[in-house]
């Protein structure tokens, strides 16, 4: 018995000795504990009582729930596999345990971690007859296979955009939230999403993957699609809907472009009810018939604005508007992005219908939960200084240091690695499989320096990071808040710091303001530089440019912390107020 489960009183039903157990309701039910709170509202228990026939209704299609299907668990391995017999599955019903799934799904999750934090990030929600948010888990019915796999997660609370979104999304209406990574924004939408698709059970994709097999194709139609930016993201997502999917019937994938597509596609033909994808590689697997949106239920559209600034968006409207998933209106659309320019809030026009609005302040980043530090140190000695900041820092924690090139991160791995660091680096030159291995070296703490070059580290859920280093400094500041938001990140104290020297003038004035913002110590000498760019005139070069986005960066990023609010930001105008009468957009572009 995994060490999170023992002295559960109820978990001893749900074991036998070979790791799983024969009984599948109830017993299986009690393994996740706290029943009796749940009783009045579990969907488990409604069944008896008549509720049965509305529940596999879909939206606009009768019920048409096919129970003659295959749905049956393998016990033998995967997460849900299918095989081909069982009339009855329910898919709201949790299936028996596994043990050593639960390790391996389980054993990593957050312990610890003080969410006082979390209680004080401001979250605006604007949209018609919006759903009242929640305060705890508990407070709205995801069923039992949802409940007993937050509690092995360990999640005690929601984040502010869980409060918010999961209602919504409960609720079925679209949603377009401006909310970072690090806030929770993946369980926000995977928790609604995944205890419809069990309480409503597959409805058509099940008959259309049965029709498909008599023909000898294998085309998966998965209920559930999530677009994200870059693989890394998108396989941080599909190991979070592992997590929730346990002990259902819904067996979530990946696929992203940069690795072998034909062991995507054999991951695939298992079974695929949730999709987690990056829009190239969708396409590909739309075009080679082994995808088909047509039962595509519940759309998600994640880092939108990333997924633009990458050049996606011609494949992003090819998958939702020009093949054969279901309209908007039918289909239900949430879409979640850092930020909402114009581009942005023309998709969420043209995807969303009738959305509610929520605008999330950022989790943990620049707030008093972040130490940073600046410190002035020449070129050449800036290695000498880098291990001194690593010797004094624990051997368990994980650094991330900034470079700003990707030679500039392979000398700096090449050094520190004859210096006898663990340590390993992350830029845009290396294969998927390097960046993939990096990664996972770091996170497990085995290689606890990370070198990397900014845009390799975009949209990484690197949560654990005490110390962010930036040997370079960006040249703008926006780049340095997106930096050390790595660190301090869910309600974890963390401490960065910069190395500054004459080559970083340009951003002394914006660097100067964010520390004051952030009530953080100033060096003597920074006021100083600021002062005298100041009155020679010196260092307005782009200035405005930059002023415009540190106005940005304040609002949403610092104001929040130190008492300024999102009062006043709102312009209703049907789109959730994301335009004013100057022109101007709601994040102030
Ligand atoms: P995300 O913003 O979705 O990338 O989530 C950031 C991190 O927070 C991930 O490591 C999640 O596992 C974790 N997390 C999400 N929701 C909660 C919660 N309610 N309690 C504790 N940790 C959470």
């Amino acid at each position: 018995i995994p060490p999170h489960l023992r002295n559960r009183e109820a978990s001893k039903q749900g074991f036998d000795s070979g790791g799983w157990s024969s009984r599948r309701d109830k017993d299986a039910y009690s393994s996740f504990g706290a029943r009796s709170d749940r009783d009045s509202k579990s969907s488990f228990f409604d069944r008896g009582t008549g509720s049965r026939g509305g529940r596999y209704e879909e939206r606009g299609r009768g019920g048409d729930y096919d129970r003659s299907g295959f749905g049956r668990f393998d016990r033998g391995g995967g997460n849900s596999r299918w095989c081909d017999k069982s009339d009855e599955d329910d898919w709201s019903k949790p299936l028996p345990p596994s043990e050593r799934l639960e390790q391996e799904l389980f054993s990593g999750s957050n312990t610890g971690i003080n969410f006082e934090k979390y209680d004080d990030i401001p979250v605006e929600a604007t949209g018609s007859n919006c759903p009242p948010h929640i305060e705890s888990f508990s407070d709205v019915d995801m069923g039992e296979i949802i409940m007993g796999n937050i509690e092995l997660t360990r999640y005690t609370r929601p984040t502010p955009v869980q409060k918010h979104a999961i209602p919504i999304i409960k609720e079925k209406r679209d949603l377009m939230a401006c909310a970072q990574t690090g806030s929770g924004k993946t369980a926000a939408f995977l928790l609604p999403i995944l205890s419809q698709i069990y309480a409503d059970g597959p409805g058509d994709a099940l008959r259309a993957m049965k029709e498909n097999g008599r023909y000898g194709r294998r085309k998966q139609y998965p209920i559930s699609l999530v677009l994200a930016p870059t693989r890394e993201l998108a396989v941080q997502i599909y190991e979070e809907a592992r997590k929730f999917a346990y002990r259902s019937r819904v067996r979530p994938c990946v696929v992203y472009g940069g690795a072998d597509i034909g062991q995507q596609i054999r991951d695939l033909e298992r079974g695929c009810h949730l999709l987690v994808a990056t829009p190239g590689r969708l396409v590909d697997m739309m075009e080679r018939g082994k995808i088909g949106l047509d039962f595509c239920k519940y759309l998600v559209l994640d880092e939108a604005d990333r997924m633009l600034d990458m050049g996606f968006e011609p494949q992003i409207r090819r998958i939702v508007e020009q093949d054969t998933m279901p309209p908007k209106g039918v289909r239900h659309t949430m879409m979640f992005s850092a930020t909402f320019p114009k581009e942005i809030q023309m998709l969420a026009r043209d995807f969303l219908d009738e959305y509610i609005f929520l605008a999330v302040g950022r989790v943990g980043s620049t707030s008093e939960n972040i130490t940073q530090k600046v410190v002035w140190v020449e070129e050449p000695d800036k290695r000498s200084f880098l291990l001194d900041l690593l010797n004094a820092t624990g051997k368990d924690s994980l650094t991330l240091v900034f470079v700003e090139t990707k030679k500039g991160a392979d000398a700096l791995e090449d050094f520190l690695y004859h210096e006898g660091y663990a340590c390993t680096s992350i830029h845009g030159d290396r294969s998927q499989r390097d960046r993939e291995e990096a990664l996972h070296q770091f996170r497990s703490g085995k290689s606890p320096i990370l070198v990397a070059t900014a845009v390799a580290a975009r949209g990484l859920d690197i949560s654990n990071v005490k110390h962010v280093i930036n040997f370079d400094l960006p040249s703008d500041i926006e780049e340095y808040v997106h930096r050390i938001g790595r660190t301090g990140r869910v309600g974890n104290l963390g401490l960065a710091t910069s190395f500054f020297n004459e080559r970083n003038i340009n951003i002394t004035k914006d660097l100067l303001d964010l520390l004051v913002e952030a009530k953080q110590e100033v060096p003597s000498w920074l006021e100083n530089m600021a002062y005298e760019q100041h009155h020679k005139g010196g260092g307005s070069r782009g200035r405005s440019k930059r002023c415009k986005s540190l106005e940005l960066i304040k609002r949403h990023f610092l104001l929040p912390f130190i008492g300024g609010g999102y009062g006043g930001f709102y312009n209703s105008d049907g789109y959730g107020g994301n335009y004013n009468s100057q022109g101007v957009d709601w994040w102030g572009n």
